[in-house]
């Protein structure tokens, strides 16, 4: 020990008056990081306070979907600022705590702890309605270390509707409940293809790429075994704004709010 006593972190105290979400999936690339930042920009747009915890150590792609890719963090005695973005989301990344952009670190168990404990407790949030916490894929130790910290979060599960992509969100939303975390429910993303030609003549004709009934799976399977309802939250089409908005670092919830990606995500967010 460094004889410095560790600060508490502020969400776990028990007036604590901040809604902590976590973004959970079974796999990667199935849009958890897209989801993540695009539902704190629509409670954002609720007039909430948000902030975002870039807690995915494989991708940490979610500065560069707010557009904030380049910038650093800044000090004030020993906290930590987080980047203020255009949107009016703060946000955290588990890359800015690297010296380097380009360093590859190998993250182990004690070190993400360590990481994940001052993202939350030496950075200053200030007042927040809402923190978005971007998880890894899967069930591994940052999930657990939330956990031990956050049991108060409440987990969303995204998953695609393909049968593979369900199986293991199944996994991520028994990992949360083992946590005594409450899963609040199920996002399934790149749901179907509205059918271009069908758009023009105003049918709705849905082209199902990665097949159906994902969402639901999960959200019946997670309902049986933990004894509450677990409710699908919504369906998100696949939408190539949706796709450009996180390139550029324009999220589609605030850069398209029409395209039906960014009106899913917008619905979304209202059910949380
Ligand atoms: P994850 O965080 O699960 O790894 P990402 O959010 O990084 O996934 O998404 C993976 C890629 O898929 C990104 O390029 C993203 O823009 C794209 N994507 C995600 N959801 C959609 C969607 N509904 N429609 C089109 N592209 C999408």
């Amino acid at each position: 020990s460094d004889g410095k006593a560790q600060r508490e972190i502020p969400f776990a105290q028990p007036g604590s008056l901040t809604k902590v979400y976590a973004i959970a999936s079974g796999k990667g690339g199935v849009g958890k990081s897209s989801v993540t930042v695009n539902l704190a920009l629509a409670l954002a747009g609720q007039g909430l306070k948000v902030g975002v915890v870039d807690a995915d150590i494989y991708g940490h792609s979610v500065p560069a979907m707010l557009g904030v890719a380049d910038q650093r963090p800044t000090q004030v005695d020993d906290l930590i600022m987080p980047v203020p973005t255009a949107s009016g989301v703060s946000v955290i990344s588990i890359g800015m705590l690297k010296p380097r952009r380009d360093q590859v670190v190998a993250w182990r168990g004690p070190m993400l702890d360590r990481a994940l404990v001052q993202m939350l407790a030496d950075v200053y949030w200030g007042d927040l309605d809402a923190l978005l916490l971007d998880l890894p894929p899967g069930t591994g130790d940052i999930a657990i270390s939330l956990g031990q910290h956050l049991p108060g979060a409440e987990v969303v599960v995204v998953t695609t509707p393909q049968e593979a992509a369900a199986e293991v969100a199944e996994r991520a939303g028994t990992m949360a409940s083992m946590m005594h975390q409450r899963v609040v429910g199920v996002v399934e993303n790149m749901s179907y293809l509205p059918c271009p030609h069908c758009a023009a003549d105003g049918t709705d004709h849905r082209l199902e790429i990665f097949g159906s009934g994902g969402g639901a799976r999960v959200a019946e399977t997670l309902s049986q075994r933990f004894g509450y309802d677990v409710p699908v939250l919504g369906e998100i089409p696949l939408d190539t704004s949706l796709r450009e908005g996180g390139d550029v670092g324009k999220p589609i919830v605030d850069a398209d709010p029409t395209a039906p990606g960014a009106v899913a995500l917008t619905a979304i967010a209202t059910r949380l």
